[in-house]
């Protein structure tokens, strides 16, 4: 990993290293991600039929998503610049005896790497603690074999976006813990999406992610109004 001219903020990265041990426990500021892993692995899983297919997880932290695809028969690289969270996806591992392989490296010098590799890439809860998101839609799209898909998830950018992401889950709720999201690194679909074509990746779909905090519950919606996911498909 070379140090100048990385699409990455440090203090962002530190965040995740700092709360690396906590991140295979389901009650721990990694809660929300485990509660949410079902459903994001089922929509994937269910347009792109993961099992036995190369999938590259870009920001895979300590590897919830990663791993949940190799269970599903995906042959799965993650890549992440938190070292910690690395060494605990790589432990988990050991725990579970699944196989993902995971590299500490960039999106963007991965994609110099492994142009067109990948049949599916994947690249959740990442972009909003990026300072060039834009960067990492190109990468991705490079990484995507022509005619292959690219999903991401983010969170909208709006008063309602920063009143639940912001307000209620850090401050009033306590989901996440105090700092987790910076309102100004929210993407608003439309943004995200001209990234996307800007990239030559398709836009097939925009679907919200709901909390109910009454209900305890996430769900699929078509409200894309706070936490939604994108998929895509690289131009053949
Ligand atoms: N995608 C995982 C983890 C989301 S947490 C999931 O949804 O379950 C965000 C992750 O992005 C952290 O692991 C953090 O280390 C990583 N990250 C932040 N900035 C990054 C960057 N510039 N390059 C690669 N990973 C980054």
């Amino acid at each position: 990993m070379s140090g100048h001219n990385l699409n990455a903020d440090f203090a962002e990265i530190q965040k995740f290293s700092d709360l690396a041990h906590h991140w295979w426990d389901e009650t721990s500021e990694f809660a929300p991600l485990h509660r949410i892993n079902p459903l994001r692995l089922d929509w994937i899983d269910r347009h792109a039929q993961i099992a036995g297919k190369n999938v590259l997880d870009i920001g895979c932290g300590g590897g919830i998503l990663s791993e949940s695809m190799a269970v599903r028969g995906a042959y799965v690289t993650g890549i992440d610049l938190s070292e910690e969270a690395l060494t605990v996806a790589r432990l988990h591992l050991l725990e579970t005896g699944r196989e993902v392989s995971y590299l500490q490296i960039s999106a963007e010098e991965h994609a110099a790497a492994r142009p067109a590799f990948y049949d599916v890439v994947t690249c959740m809860e990442m972009l909003e603690h990026v300072p060039d998101p834009a960067s990492i839609v190109r990468s991705a799209a490079t990484l995507v074999k022509p005619g292959g898909q690219v999903f991401f998830s983010t969170l909208n950018r709006n008063r309602k976006a920063w009143l639940f992401a912001i307000m209620a889950a850090e401050r009033i709720l306590k989901l996440l813990p105090r700092g987790t999201h910076e309102y100004s690194r929210f993407l608003k679909p439309s943004e995200l999406a001209r990234f996307c074509r800007d990239a030559g990746l398709q836009v097939e779909e925009i679907i919200g992610l709901t909390y109910n905090p009454l209900t305890r519950l996430y769900a699929l919606s078509s409200d894309t109004d706070v936490n939604y996911l994108i998929r895509t498909r690289r131009t053949a």
